[in-house]
């Protein structure tokens, strides 16, 4: 696992450009193996749980049986993962902590807190 700082450069409306900042940690297969394994065991745990609930165990097994794998497969695929993704809108001027999801895929496109106008998240090294 290793981290590693980027800058970034958001567009916007406007024609202004701002500057942000993403940490994104990079996983080998191996250490995603253990990550998607580790999530999918909890909500396995949860299901097994579950499973003793008489009636709601019909819902609640395959559901949680299919998320753990869902899970599982959506930490394996993830090599770049982002941890912090901070910047400022373009145009309100709103300096934010921007949801990239759970895989860093740039550019990224994201939504500002404060005026909802979409923006895009270039990685400049
Ligand atoms: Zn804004």
């Amino acid at each position: 696992m290793a981290q590693t700082v980027s800058d970034l450069e958001i567009t916007g409306y406007s024609a202004e450009r701002t500057r942000g900042r993403v940490v994104v940690t990079s996983y080998r297969r191996t250490e995603r193996l253990v990550r998607g394994l580790k999530g999918a065991a909890v909500v396995w745990g949860v299901t097994a749980l579950g499973a003793f609930i008489p009636v709601a165990h019909f819902v609640i097994v395959p559901v949680g049986a299919f998320f753990g794998f869902y899970l599982f497969l959506q930490r394996f695929r993830a090599h770049l993962v982002p941890k912090d993704c901070s910047g400022t809108c373009p145009d309100c001027g709103l300096e934010q902590v921007f949801d990239v999801g759970a895989v860093w895929c740039p550019p990224a496109r994201v939504t500002c807190l404060r005026c909802s106008r979409s923006l895009t998240l270039v990685e400049t090294r």
